[in-house]
């Protein structure tokens, strides 16, 4: 793979970002198409390698660097996780995504300890402020007990195994510990 990667990327530099001396031309090279199907492939043999991992929500980016990433209103800023139709602060309806802060601060939590079957208890549901942005998720790698979570404590995001299926495909989900 390491060796394809590099290729790849020039690849997709030279087919899709023109140099600037050169206008757009209607038409494109035989050339033109074998290198951008070429890189085409690649990338859907990429997708296929890391598909081992899926996000178990959209609004979670896993990389090297996982990220949240959330929809803001291009009228009032209110900013949402999921798609939405319209704002529910403005009514607008065009957004832009924007990549929330991986460092929050703990603002409100309860510690769960009856929970469906399968679904591990304790655990802290908590609300952290990422930027000024209000998240939900579970607290980790920590202890579930009052005297080990204080608000205000300082958190970052991580992402947390839910488990695989028999494809070996594992579902990733996100969570906060302590900063
Ligand atoms: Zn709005």
């Amino acid at each position: 793979m390491g060796a394809h990667g590099p290729v790849s990327s020039r690849g997709c530099r030279s087919v899709g970002s023109p140099a600037a001396s050169e206008p757009p031309r209607p038409g494109v090279s035989l050339t033109e198409i074998h290198s951008c199907d070429v890189v085409e492939t690649r990338t859907r043999r990429l997708e296929l390698f890391v598909a081992d991992r899926i996000p178990l929500v959209d609004y979670l980016v896993l990389s090297d660097d996982p990220r949240l990433v959330a929809h803001e209103c291009e009228q009032c800023a209110a900013k949402f996780f999921g798609r939405r139709n319209a704002c529910a602060s403005c009514g607008a309806t065009a957004f832009h995504e924007v990549t929330v802060p991986r460092e929050g601060t703990l603002r409100t939590f309860t510690i769960v300890s009856a929970a469906g079957p399968g679904v591990p208890v304790p655990y802290v549901a908590a609300v952290v402020d990422c930027g000024g942005i209000t998240t939900r998720g579970i607290l980790v790698n920590v202890d579930p007990d009052p005297g080990q979570v204080q608000l205000g404590m300082q958190v970052r995001l991580t992402t947390v195994s839910l488990g695989a299926d028999e494809a070996g495909v594992e579902a990733v989900g996100y969570g906060f510990e302590p900063a």
